[in-house]
């Protein structure tokens, strides 16, 4: 059986011709999937008797929400199971400019940054990209909030998903479906690299942002195992394709963690590293997750480390938390309900 929000436009297009139908179909049937159908049924414009062909071939995917918590700041976090019983979990941030999802690419993760909640139990498996389509299409109607932005940097390695990651973005863009700009979708990245190189030769205009977190390779691997396959040197340089490339500019992701990485001579080479780049640091005061160590420095200390960097000359801003009374920072709700804890608020 195939969940069609899987499948490309061009996909269902070979899909209905392959149960006899005509490919100009696909229009019709793919505006209704997107649209948030939870039946063939619900297809008025479709003959019953398609509407019977296609169900005994294919299903329509809808994930159930186990929990959701709003926020103080009205940001909104959801716990989703999947059909195979498996969790996930979006969070809905609102904005002046709009409403942003940040959605899950994987169940779990492999990659084991030192500082993540998501990867704690490693990872289970890929989303297909019709799950993570439904974490956009499904939090609209949970929440009633039209979505305009997306960033993928949820749970999971987008990049360790590639092909999935990349159906998905074909068609959350498409017009024929909810239609959202790339220019309105970021990817986040702990920086498989050969994947970067590809992510650029796809034409999506959307942000890359790269989870960098230091500016050497001795911190950087201590907290980011991915850093002993990818060096810095190889990360950047990737970047610096990826923007001669694209012409976007790239994301850098940086969570200070006291005593690590939030030092002058950090940030020294951390400007070292991306002087010149087109470029902006996105300095993120890290959330303490129970299983680790790491801490975050004081609200003083990381208005420091931004003026270091800003003295340098480098483009930086600090991210504002929303949703911190909520568990909304990387797996952490879907680990508490793992651990059989519930939320903290409703
Ligand atoms: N795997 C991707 C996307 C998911 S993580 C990546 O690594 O980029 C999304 C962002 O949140 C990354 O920048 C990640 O490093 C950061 N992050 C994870 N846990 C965090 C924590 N406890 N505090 C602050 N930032 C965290």
């Amino acid at each position: 059986m195939i969940n069609l929000k899987d499948l490309t436009y061009g996909e269902l297009e070979k899909f209905l011709g392959s149960v006899g139908e005509k490919p100009y179909r696909a229009g019709q049937i793919y505006s209704w999937l997107h649209s948030g159908v939870e039946s063939f049924d619900e297809m008025t414009n479709i003959s019953k008797d398609l509407r019977v062909r296609l169900e005994e071939v294919s299903f329509i995917s809808k994930p159930e929400v186990l929990d959701k918590l709003i926020s103080k700041d009205k940001t909104i976090k959801i716990l989703w199971k999947l059909a195979d019983g498996e969790t996930i979990e979006s969070v809905v941030m609102e904005y002046k400019h709009g409403n942003s999802i940040c959605i899950s690419t994987q169940v779990g993760c492999k990659m084991g940054c030192k500082f993540c909640a998501s990867t704690i139990g490693g990872k289970i498996r890929d989303l297909s990209a019709g799950e993570m389509l439904d974490e956009v299409i499904f939090a609209q109607k949970v929440t009633g909030r039209k979505i305009s932005n997306i960033v993928l940097m949820g749970i999971g390695e987008p990049l360790d998903n590639y092909d999935n990651v990349i159906k998905f973005l074909s068609n959350v863009g498409n017009p024929k479906g909810i239609n959202i700009g790339y220019r309105h979708i970021s990817l986040s990245t702990c920086g498989i690299v050969p994947n970067i190189d590809r992510l650029a030769e796809e034409g999506y205009p959307i942000t890359l942002s790269i989870s960098l977190h230091a500016g050497d390779d001795e911190t950087r691997t201590g907290i980011m195992p991915v850093n002993k396959k990818y060096k810095i040197d190889e990360l950047i340089n990737a970047c610096k394709r990826y923007i001669e490339k694209t012409g976007r500019r790239i994301s850098f992701e940086y969570a200070l963690i006291a005593g690590v990485n939030d030092s002058e001579e950090a940030a020294g080479k951390l400007y070292r590293l991306l002087k010149g780049m087109l470029c902006h640091i996105n300095l993120i005061p890290v959330n303490s997750v129970k299983e680790s160590t790491l801490k975050r420095g004081s609200e003083k200390s990381i208005y420091k480390f931004k003026s270091m960097l800003e003295k340098r000359g480098l483009n930086v801003t600090v991210r504002r938390e929303l949703g911190s009374d909520i568990s909304a920072s990387c797996g952490q709700l879907r680990r508490k309900n793992q651990l059989g804890e519930g939320g903290e608020c409703e």
